[in-house]
């Protein structure tokens, strides 16, 4: 068991809510926490495996303290964050018509007929409603992750690593973004502990914003942190592709016109030919003649040009001549004009055809460069972006009712939401309560663990009181939230809302 650094101190109310939870073992004051199937024997002043729960003289605490989240609100002119602006607010607890409680902190309980930690009743727009608030432990639970590069990071269903474990596999690309799906039940208990404990690690830094490296087979390493630039073999990469090879023709076609006369847009997917484009053709330009290898789909789109790769457009290529497979003498002629670039305009290059219609490099007119620049310009930033992926559709809802499939039908009928830590989730249709969240419009540090092992979530029901009681809710255990303020305010976090989120209690969200 851990040292116990630091415990809050445990108030009245701190203390009557660890009563619900735990039990005291023996004379040595040491107390079983019962927060999880690993049923921690903790000692006094130490903390369980897990660092979550703690003994504090003899009564089992949560060691870190509940979120609560504050309402922004209108002052005149645009929205701003509650607690910093309101007048009636004593900076200590907030007003029960403005706050939250979040899952974050609130604790988990097993087996998991026991209520959820927090069952908060409030009114909302006139109408009484009840949040029921945990910390669920998810061993059905994964992270999808989306990098923003065209490079090559490893070939579909490869496996990823993270210390040397497999904890997940790339999986479909998507447009302008390399796709990582990690985590899982099958890597946290189907092969060793090892591999477990390894899917347990890297899932909880990256669903609360740090920084992972990770590995994949037959591909590169990466270096990936939510809402930061990924790094590609130490490599930080800056843009996120303006559109595959195709696109990039489409868009910028008409700006090339009478600058040059062909343009070949280099990309592992789709490489694009102006002139036999139909971008160009619409716009009458003259056939130049030059073929690119690969397979040609429709008029001036080809794939396979080359292998994937970390050069121009997410191929291995580094010399783009190379992809010209012939230049027919019949159409080209002496002194055409040919442009060369990439999809993010990263790589460009700009050529003249001599009398032997071979490709000879010459400076880059202003005209054409601008254009190129203007790719680049068009490119956004890269990024990744990691979501958090959990079935709660199984025993944890008997926390929520004692007739758990009545709170899955509310959930996907949408009379009952779905927060984590108060962050709108996606609720996937089809069976079950599976959901979906971006970490950052969580409050950081969200996530926590068991080493069973398993990911530690936090998340929210909100319904009305009159379909908690219909569904069979926990109707005793149903508290005000101006009591749940008086007895936790004091040790709480408060968080202002994020502002790009709904408020979770309002009623027009769906
Ligand atoms: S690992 Fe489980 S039993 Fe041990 S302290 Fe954490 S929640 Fe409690």
């Amino acid at each position: 068991m851990n040292e116990l650094n630091p415990v809050p101190a445990a108030d009245a109310a701190l203390a009557e809510r660890s009563r619900k939870f735990g039990a005291s073992e023996g004379n040595e004051g040491i107390v079983r926490c019962d927060a999880c199937p690993v049923l921690c024997r903790i000692r006094p002043g130490r903390s369980g495996a897990c660092s979550r729960y703690a003994n504090d003289n003899g009564l089992l605490v949560r060691t870190d303290p509940v979120v609560l989240l504050a309402e922004a609100v209108e002052v005149g002119g645009p929205v701003v964050p509650f607690a910093e602006n309101a007048e009636d607010w004593d900076g200590k607890i907030l007003p029960a018509n403005r706050a939250f409680v979040t899952g974050i902190g609130s604790g988990t309980t097993y087996p998991d007929y026991k209520p959820a930690p927090f069952i908060v009743s409030s009114q909302h727009e006139g109408v009484d409603t009840v949040t029921v608030v945990t910390e669920g432990i998810f061993s059905y639970c994964g992270v999808k992750v989306k990098i923003d590069t065209d490079r090559h990071l490893g070939p579909e269903t490869a496996a990823v690593r993270a210390n040397g474990e497999q904890i997940g596999h790339v999986t479909t690309a998507e447009y302008g973004s390399q796709m990582l799906s990690l985590g899982g039940v099958r890597h946290l208990t189907g092969g060793s502990k090892k591999e477990g404990n390894a899917t347990c690690e890297a899932m909880l830094k990256l669903s609360n914003g740090e920084a992972v490296e990770l590995t994949i087979d037959g591909g590169h390493g990466v270096i990936v942190q939510a809402g930061h630039a990924p790094i590609v073999d130490g490599k930080p990469e800056t843009r996120m592709r303006v559109g595959c090879g195709s696109a990039t023709i489409g868009i910028f076609a008409k700006q090339w016109q009478g600058h040059v006369d062909e343009v070949i847009v280099v990309d592992d997917h789709i490489t694009g030919v102006l002139t036999e484009h139909q971008a160009g053709r619409v716009l009458d330009m003259k056939p130049a003649g030059i073929r690119v290898r690969g397979r040609k789909s429709t008029p001036g789109r080809y794939f396979q040009v080359a292998q994937p790769g970390l050069g121009w457009g997410g191929t291995d290529i580094t010399e783009p001549l190379s992809i010209i497979q012939k230049i027919d003498a019949g159409l080209a002629w002496p002194g055409m004009r040919l442009l060369m670039t990439s999809t993010t305009g990263e790589d460009s290059l700009y050529c003249v055809l001599d009398e032997n219609l071979l490709p000879v490099e010459a400076e880059m007119p202003a005209a054409v460069r601008q254009v190129v620049e203007r790719i680049g310009e068009n490119c956004e930033p890269s990024l990744c972006t990691v979501t958090f992926m959990a079935g709660a559709g199984g025993s944890l809802r008997a926390g929520v009712t004692e007739n758990p499939v009545l709170l899955t039908r509310s959930v996907q009928s949408g009379t009952t939401r779905v927060t984590m830590g108060g962050a709108p989730v996606y609720v996937w249709p089809g069976g079950g309560i599976t959901v979906m969240v971006d970490v950052l419009r969580m409050p950081k540090n969200a996530f926590g663990y068991v080493p069973t092992p398993a990911i530690v979530a936090p998340i929210e029901f909100t319904l009305s009181r009159e379909l908690y009681l219909a569904s069979g809710g926990h109707a005793d255990e149903i508290v005000p939230m101006e009591e749940i303020l008086r007895a936790h305010g004091g040790q709480a976090r408060i968080e202002n809302a994020v502002a790009e989120n709904p408020w979770p209690l309002r009623r027009d969200v769906g």
